[in-house]
């Protein structure tokens, strides 16, 4: 199936949307096409097909699989969940207008706005909640741009709410759909302009290929080419086909990330050595409503606070099967220490603003057996 059937459920998708018919073989898979050089005119498609123009047919497979996951129109796919954003951003933006940022982002987006944006003359402001969006609006308001859950406190943001405002106002819609994946969640559905991905995390989902997503409006995707053959973050097609493959799994494993990850939230919460669970699938999660309207699964993220930070290091290394580890999204369950690698730089005081405390743990739930999950989880708190 070349063209997805878009009335197809989201596991059937994962399989079958966008691949590329291998007419020759009748193989089942799609083909690696490596070349870097193409003979031009091009006989076959009529135009010049070259990776950095982001026209190989692997990349349009999984563009192809992704805007059907994520119920878009079209799609693309970058070198890195960073390409993918900044290159949608420099799409939009121009010396002299205004964004809106969600103020917990993840903190290679944080540094990009802050870092590169502002060089160029674009105003930035942060906001919490959907109603200091409202607030921020400024009449050179250009683009909002949102995460939910978000990183590392699995806050929620009402997606709707946010999306009426930029319709409202003319304002183009982004969001940073990495934690929540398609299976739990399509913001297009909820009047968002624009997904983007780091691919890298649960699209690719085995901790081995760094690669981004944007999915959009064939208006927006043409725009965003036409910066991105600028800026130039391609993926090539061996990344290309390594990301289609894990794609056929998606839907398996984040509904058993989901599983394992309430299943764990669950158990952590009644530990009397836990001060606290951050994970919108609880009902004692301050956003949980908001969670339950707009999304199916709520996600493989959780963060928990011990009630004494310092036995963070003797957990850490109590754990057998869970690994110390930054990043997320793979079949592996990794846990780090935010105070310690993603805000490591910002000052006491400004951590503690951000909400995160020295004994904040932050798990990415992995596809293991949920039992093993708790009970390596139950010794190591025993002996830190
Ligand atoms: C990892 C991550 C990114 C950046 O993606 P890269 O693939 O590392 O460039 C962006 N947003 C979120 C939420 C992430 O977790």
């Amino acid at each position: 199936m070349s063209e997805p059937n878009r009335k197809l459920k989201p596991a059937t998708l994962c399989v079958h949307a966008g691949t590329h018919l291998d007419a020759g073989t009748g193989g089942v898979c799609s083909p690696i096409f490596p070349s870097s050089a193409y003979a031009y005119p091009n006989p076959a498609v009529g135009e010049n097909i070259y990776p950095r123009y982001f026209n190989v047919p692997n990349q349009r497979v999984v563009a192809r699989k992704l805007a059907a996951l994520e119920k878009g129109e079209a799609g693309l796919v970058f070198a890195s969940g960073m390409a993918a954003i900044s290159t949608v951003l420099f799409a939009h933006l121009k010396p002299g207008d205004h964004a809106v940022f969600q103020a917990d982002l993840y903190g290679g987006t944080y540094h990009f706005v802050t870092a590169e944006l502002v060089r160029f003359g674009i105003e930035i402001s942060f906001a919490r909640k959907a109603e200091d969006f409202v607030a921020s609006t400024r009449p050179n308001t250009r683009l909002l741009y949102v995460e939910s859950p978000s990183n590392p406190l699995l806050s929620i943001m009402d997606l709707a709410a946010v999306a009426k405002l930029g319709r409202a106002h003319g304002l183009l819609t982004v969001i940073d759909n990495t934690f929540a994946t398609p299976i739990n969640q399509n913001p297009i559905e909820l009047g968002f302009d624009v997904v983007v991905h780091s691919g890298t995390k649960y699209l690719n989902g085995h901790s081995d290929v760094n690669c981004g997503a944007v999915v959009s409006s064939p208006l927006v995707i043409r725009r965003v080419t036409e910066c991105a053959v600028n800026h130039g973050g391609t993926l090539d097609a061996h990344a290309c086909y390594q990301l289609e493959r894990g794609l056929k799994t998606l839907a398996l494993r984040v509904k058993q990330q989901n599983e394992n990850a309430g299943r764990l939230a669950r158990f952590l919460q009644a530990h009397p050595a836990v001060a606290r669970v951050n994970y919108p699938g609880l009902p004692e999660h301050p956003d949980h409503a908001v969670a339950a309207r707009q999304m199916r699964g709520f996600g493989g993220m959780l963060s928990f606070e011990l009630r004494e930070p310092v036995r963070v290091a003797g957990l850490l290394r109590g754990l057998r099967v869970v690994t110390p580890a930054l990043s997320l999204g793979g079949v592996e369950t990794l846990i780090c220490v935010p105070a310690q690698t993603s805000h490591v730089k910002l000052s006491p005081e400004e951590r503690q603003r951000a909400g995160i405390s020295d004994g904040l743990l932050r798990v990415s739930v992995g596809v293991e057996d949920a039992e093993d999950l708790v009970e390596d989880f139950a010794q190591a708190l025993e002996t830190a």
